[in-house]
């Protein structure tokens, strides 16, 4: 097993760090490595997936907690155990047995581990949760808008076909270890300087299984398990958002000892449009008027998200003016109802004007009065007050 960092270390943030802190580091990252963005690029898909298992432990108050305190070992109950149970004894032999030495063991042994009393012990034939599996999903502004399918490609652990998962080839079965008879420990005695010690090792023979596999199983080779590549139809609900995720309970990788299998998850990103911009489930859009249309009111189509609407803008409008459509947003996503709209008016300036043009407008400017800008006239008001004299 691969040296595993500190997902501290992998998220760029301190200890002390707090979980708004540590939610950005991992959204910043996970935009970074996204493999949508960097496709057929291994690296930054390990990082994803780095990225991905760090945020899960950290963004969970007790995972972090066992984190803080265990390291990887707290949160991870295969960690370490593929490179040789037996380190575990070595490592730990010589605590006097806290409580919670023995629940980190628990849940890397997925049970009990009574170890240090010699009194419970784990069971390696107990159902155990499969891994859930993480897997990105990249939609446009309007398939996130509206819901869609889509299909994503998944890589699972199932249970080997040949053998029904328990590792041994056809016509045979696992045997039971004669070294610990089953239980996957053995008990050994060790000489510490408090004085001899019992305690219970994971088994060396069996690696802690409990049980001999004589004859491996020809598909699997004694694991158990197949890698399968499965393609599965995500339904989008309408309304979903960017960072968000959907949970699909057991297409995850399958459970060991008959245990259940662990859930797909599938994060979501949404692309950004160049028309709609999204806060929740509002809809900000900007709209370009003339000089003219904004003088004297007009007619403008906007566009929604349900598609062009028109829209009065009335007489006098100013630049920058906002009016809201309401319930023209988007659906919220667990539930009935829907943002508004926003259209913010921007008056364009014309360019490149000709001669005639130029002289028309001025003209026309010559001709309005003081009473026609209420702004410029209570801004030189404000100016005369201020400073006196006249403009
Ligand atoms: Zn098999
Ligand atoms: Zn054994």
């Amino acid at each position: 097993m691969a040296e595993k960092r500190d997902y501290y270390e992998v998220l760029g943030v301190p200890k002390t760090a707090s979980d708004d802190e540590i939610k950005k580091a991992y959204r910043k990252l996970a935009k970074k490595y996204h493999p949508d963005l960097n496709p057929g690029d291994k690296v930054a898909e390990e990082k994803f997936k780095e990225v991905g298992e760090a945020y899960e432990v950290l963004s969970d108050k007790d995972k972090k907690a066992r984190y803080d305190q265990f390291g990887h070992a707290g949160v991870d109950p295969n960690y370490g155990a593929g490179a040789g149970a037996g380190g575990f004894g070595g490592g730990f032999g010589g605590f006097g047995g806290g409580i919670d030495l023995d629940d980190i063991l628990g849940s890397m042994f997925g049970g009990g581990f009574g170890g240090f009393g010699g009194q419970r012990r784990a069971n390696p034939n107990q159902p155990r949760r499969g891994a859930d599996i993480r897997v990105s999903l990249v939609l446009s502004f309007m398939e996130a808008v509206h819901g869609c399918t889509k299909t994503v490609t998944v890589n699972r652990q199932d249970v080997c076909p040949e053998c029904g998962g328990t590792g041994a080839a056809k016509g045979t079965s696992p045997e039971t270890c004669p070294d610990c008879r089953g239980t996957g420990f053995v008990t050994v005695q060790q000489r510490t300087p408090f004085g001899v010690m019992q305690s219970s090792q994971p088994c060396r023979k069996c690696g802690g299984k409990g049980k001999i596999i004589k004859t491996p199983c020809s598909k699997c080779h004694g694991a158990g398990k197949v890698s399968s590549t499965k393609r599965v139809e995500v339904t989008v609900p309408a309304g979903i958002d960017d960072d968000q995720s959907l949970r699909l309970a057991g297409l995850g990788d399958a459970g060991q000892n008959g245990g259940p299998a662990g859930d797909l998850i599938v994060i979501v990103t949404v692309r950004p449009d160049a028309m709609f911009e999204r806060d929740r489930y509002d809809v900000h859009v900007t709209v370009p008027i003339t000089y003219s249309q904004a003088v004297l009111g007009a007619d403008v189509v906007v566009p929604t998200i349900d598609g062009k609407v028109q829209y009065t803008v009335p007489e006098g409008t100013q630049s920058g003016t906002t009016f809201r459509l309401r319930g023209k947003g988007i659906q919220y996503v667990n539930g009935r109802g829907h943002g508004d709209q926003y259209v913010h008016v921007v008056v364009e300036i014309p360019k490149k004007l000709t001669k005639t043009q130029r002289e028309a407008l001025k003209t026309f400017e010559d001709s309005l009065k003081e009473d026609n800008y209420e702004q410029r006239k209570g801004f030189f008001k404000s100016l005369r007050d201020m400073f006196g004299g006249k403009e």
